[in-house]
Parts: structure tokens; sequence; C-alpha cells
């Protein structure tokens, strides 16, 4: 279906975003200096996040809602900062000092929340690792992060972690929370981390940190090879906060669902600081994806800025538009969404089926928050990541053959997408890998290995990670395009496309499939979506086989893992399998 090229933002979208209008207009200048301002000066996350906001009518403001199996339970900004205070007493009781690691193995419980801030506020480095990985992944991460103390529950800890304690003599306490009804009593090794919190003074002064000290620790999704993990300062602070405002439009009065998992970047910069960084309410649900679910999440809590991700709107639109006609959402303003590209199809589902156009945007684990975006204030080019936040200097390069870099001034010219040194939320290192991180930068360029191209008016649109790109008979396909044409299909729910060596053309176009209920995988169905995608690309780029699947295999952030796609068709090792949905 021929659709428009832009989404126009109207009046109306303008008077939430004033900022950004002033910002574009020249009215109000931007500096990193002056968001440290608006921070009230404070450099640890946690002052930042919460104790800022005491002093004010926001410390009765709820922090935190979170749906559980039993109700729902809220924590105030003033109950958050007391509970962080407890758990950095426990910490210093414990003899756990600045600049030691912490990591939490836990669903979305509110423990997670008060170790990731609690642990801020006495200077030790937080890493929340997703719930659902194994005992390798896990003890492989502890062993790299020198982990010193893991919170987690007595459920995880006797399924997972009892059986790798001895690999880990650095791991000096357990915290157990017996958030499952199991009791904390008798189990070896470990501690009741309740009866601690119990015990503790709810006054802790929080340990004064320097910018550039170790904030955060966050493993990347593993998508295209084992997971490096990234560190992250107390600088990053100022990224959250800026991004907050100028991507996700957040204003004091919100109410805030980011969907993702602490265990992902996302889930920790935008599912905890971010919002915590303006004030706002976030909602935090503690079950899986389920589409009736959610949409009731989106009416009953009256969510007014909603983040989520590709794969979760393409499971709404696979459920099908009556689910959501269920549902109203008089609230919901803002939708974005990030992790991958987004398809054009999936923009125009939003503001079709859920009134709103969703906003991409895209980022990574190591540029630690959002960087180029589609923000309130600007039209939508649907199929196009957005464009450069305020601070941020993005720029396409290329290699030439003694493999120098060069900035390509051209519009229109694809190369890899690149970013200047400055923001304050880059990484600042992969952890035990200090020749990979130096191999991201070209002088004060950091080097994404995402493919992209800019337009002339500054829209940067994704190609594919340079690792996925496909060469055939002269040409670079970008997987994305070809994934767009197949999901314009009303039978396709998800697609993912990968080159398959070929003696004529060097790489042949494969895709894979799943499908929307009610249509059947087969020969008719292959042929009917191979004919369509030849029609949209052109021979040279359509896929000249197609592969049906039930799913398609994807991270625990969400990304269809292209990888492991080629690795099953070729017969080659799988490789790092860690992230993967569906393993533990
Ligand atoms: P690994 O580095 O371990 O292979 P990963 O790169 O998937 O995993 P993340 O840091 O979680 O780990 O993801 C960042 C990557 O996700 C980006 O480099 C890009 O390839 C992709 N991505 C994120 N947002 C978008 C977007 N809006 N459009 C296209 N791609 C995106
Ligand atoms: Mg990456």
């Amino acid at each position: 279906m021929a659709r428009p090229s832009i989404i126009r933002k109207t009046a109306a979208d303008l008077k939430v975003a004033p900022q950004w209008t002033d910002y574009e207009a020249g009215r109000v200048g931007f500096s990193w200096e002056q968001v440290r301002r608006e921070l009230g000066g404070a450099v640890n996350i946690a002052d930042a996040a919460v104790e800022r906001h005491l002093a004010g009518e926001r410390a009765n403001r709820t922090a935190f809602r979170f749906l559980q199996a039993q109700g729902e339970q809220t924590l105030s900004y003033a109950d958050l900062s007391r509970l962080c205070s407890r758990f950095a007493n426990v910490l210093a009781q414990l003899g756990v000092g600045k600049g030691e690691r912490l990591f939490v193995l836990a669903g979305r419980i509110p423990e997670l929340y008060v170790s990731v801030l609690g642990s801020l506020k006495r200077g030790v480095v937080a890493c929340p690792l997703f719930s659902a990985f194994g005992p390798e992944p896990i003890a492989t991460r502890l062993k790299l992060g020198g982990a010193s103390v893991l919170v987690t529950t007595v459920e995880l800890y006797r399924r997972k972690v009892e059986k790798i304690r001895a690999q880990l003599p650095e791991l000096r306490h357990v915290l157990l929370v017996a958030s499952d009804g199991a009791s904390c009593d008798g189990i070896a090794g470990t501690l009741d981390l309740d009866r601690l919190m119990a015990a503790a003074s709810d006054r802790f002064d929080t340990v004064p940190t320097l910018a550039e000290d170790m904030a955060l620790l966050h493993f990347t999704s593993g998508t295209t090879g084992t997971p490096k993990g990234a560190v992250h300062v107390h600088d990053a602070a100022l990224t959250h906060w800026a991004t907050g405002r100028y991507a996700l439009d957040l204003h004091p009065d919100d109410i805030f669902w980011c969907t993702a998992d602490p265990g992902w970047v996302t889930g920790t910069s935008y599912g905890i600081l971010s919002p915590l960084l303006h004030g706002v309410t976030s909602i935090v649900d503690e079950a899986d994806f389920d589409a009736d679910r959610w949409y009731r999440i989106l009416q009953e809590q009256q969510v007014s800025v909603w983040y989520t991700a590709p794969t979760a709107i393409r499971m709404l639109m696979k459920a099908g538009p009556e689910v959501a006609r269920r549902y109203a959402f008089p609230r919901l303003r803002f939708i974005a969404s990030v992790g991958e590209p987004l398809n054009p199809e999936a923009v125009w589902w939003g503001k079709e089926v859920l009134g709103l156009p969703i906003h991409d945007n895209w980022w990574q684990t190591e540029t630690g928050g959002i960087m180029i975006a589609n923000t309130p204030a600007f039209d939508i080019r649907p199929g196009s990541m957005g464009r450069p936040l305020p601070g941020i200097d993005a720029c396409i390069v290329r290699r030439d053959e003694q493999e120098n870099i060069h900035e390509v001034t051209t519009p229109e010219v694809e190369g890899e997408l690149a970013l200047r040194r400055g923001w304050p939320s880059m990484f600042r290192g992969y952890l035990n890998n200090e020749e990979r991180y130096r191999k991201c930068f070209a002088g004060d360029l950091y080097l994404t290995g995402d493919l992209a191209r800019q337009d002339r008016d500054g829209y940067f649109w994704f190609v594919g990670r340079a690792d996925d790109v496909i060469k055939s008979a002269g040409h670079l396909i970008g997987p994305f395009e070809v994934e767009s044409v197949l999901m314009e299909h009303p039978a396709v729910a998800e697609a993912g496309v990968i080159g398959k060596p070929d003696e004529t053309v060097g790489e042949m176009v494969k895709a894979f499939v799943s499908l929307k209920a009610g249509f059947e995988a087969g020969d008719a169905l292959a042929m009917e979506l191979l004919g369509h995608a030849r029609k949209r690309l052109g021979a040279a780029v359509a896929p000249k086989e197609i592969g049906f699947l039930p799913s398609l295999p994807r991270t625990r952030s969400g990304k269809i893992m292209r990888r492991l796609l080629k690795a099953r068709e070729l017969g080659l090792p799988e490789g790092d399998l860690s992230t993967l949905e569906g393993q533990s």
C-alpha cells in the first residue's frame, strides 16, 4: 500500500515539546553544563535521580508502581530514598565499598530497583542481569565483572547460582530476597536481605563520587557474537536527563512505561534512571508480554509516554487490531521504540490502530542513552531513525583502501555510522578488553558498527549492521530494506534476511519469515512473497529463497539473531547463545 513518506506533526504535537522547537529555532542553546545545572549540580546518579526530589512536593509523588501477580505496590520518591539508604547501609556494614561491583539477578521486583540505586548511593557499581539467564552465562558475567555482591531470589539462587558458586571465589556476599514465598533461612553462604534491611538505618549520606567514577556495567545483547561488558560512569545521568526530555518528552505529570527489562541497558537507562531524573511516575510490569495484558496496562495505568521495542510492536501487530480496539488510551500521547530498525509498516500501524505514530530511535549499550531520534517536534519519516539529539554529533564515514576513515559529507551515501566523542554516557571501556575498545575509535570518532545513510534533511536511515550486510552481484544489500518490504505483505509477522554463499553472485539473499495467524506456509505463499519482493525491490535485491519458521530466533532484548539463522542454514557452529531467548 502506498503511503506518504512523511508524517507531519501538528501544532498540538508541538505544544508538548516547546523545548525542542526553541532549541531548533536558536531561542535556547544546549550544553552539557546547562544540563548539569538542571540536575542541581548533583554528580552521583542516585542523588540526581532520587535525593534531589525530596525537598519539594515531588517527595510524595509515586516513583514506581509495580504491577505484581498479587496486586500493586507503589514507592514514592521519599520511600525510595529511605529504602536506598537502608540498602547502602547494608553494603557499608558488609564492608562493601566504593568501586566494587554488585550484580542483581531477579525479575522486575522492587528489590532490583532499590539495589541498583542503593549501590550507586554507596558508590558501588551496579550490574543488573536478565533473570532468565542460565547458570553458565551468569557465571561468565559475574567472573568478568569481578562481582563481590549478588542480590537474587531464593528460587533463582537454588536453581542457578548454588551450582556455580564454587567457581566464584571473589563473590563475598549473596543477599537473598524471599520474594517467591520461599524462606531464606538455612541456605549456606547467603544472607537474608529483608532482615538486613529491617535492621539498617534509613539515613545514609551519599558517598561522594566524581563524574568519571564507574557507576554501571552493562552487557551488550550478543546479537553479533559474545556479549561485551560496557562500562558507564556517573556523568551518564546528564544524557539520561537530556534524552528523557528531548527524545521521550518527559514532563512532571507523566506516567511513563518502559517495557524493557533492566538486564538490557534500555531497562536501566530508561526503566530506572531517566524517568527518576525527571521526577515522573514509572510503571513496572513484572510479567512477560501478553497483548491483552499490555493494552490493559496502557489503559488502566493511564500511561502517557510509552517506550517499547519493535519486537513487542510486531507481536501486537500479530495479535491483530481487534485486540487493541477493545481498549482506549486517551492519556497516551507519545510512543517510542528502540532496539532494532522499526519497519515503516509498524510506524503506520501505531497511527492507525493506537492513534499515534511510533517514534523510532537509535542507540547502543555503548552509547548509554538515545543518540538519534524521531522526536515529538519533528515530522516523522517512517523507516528513519530520526536526527541526532542536542549535544550529539553523528556522521557517516567510509574507509579508504589504506583503512583510513573519512567523513562523508554528501547526503544519501551509505557508510558506517559514527559519533564524535564527548557525550557524557559514552562507554569508558569494555571490561577486560582494552584492544576491542580501542578498535571502536578513529581519532575523535566512535565507530558504531552499524551502516546507515543521512538524507538531505539530516535524517539518518539504518541500512544494517556491518556484519549482516549482504554482498550480492556487486550490490551491498542491507537486510532491513528487504525485511521491511516482506513485512508489507499481510501474511508476514516477522522477517529476517541473510546472505548465503553462492558461486555466481557471491552471496544470495535468503529470507526467513514467520506468519500471522490464519496463513499457511507452502510453495504457493513462498512464490507470492518472492514475487511481491521482486516487484518492490527489483531482482538484484529481492530474496531468491524463502524459509518459513514458527518464530525467528531472537535475543532476550528482542533482536532477531541473523547470525544464528545463517549458522543454521549453513550448518556452521552456532556460537555464543547465552542471550538467546528461550534458553536457560
Ligand atoms: P552485540 O553488540 O553484542 O552484538 P547488540 O549490538 O544487539 O549486541 P545492543 O547494544 O543492545 O546490543 O544493541 C545496539 C544495536 O541495536 C545497534 O548497534 C543497532 O544495530 C541496533 N539498533 C538499536 N536501535 C536501532 C534502531 N532504531 N534502528 C536500527 N537498529 C537499531
Ligand atoms: Mg553491538
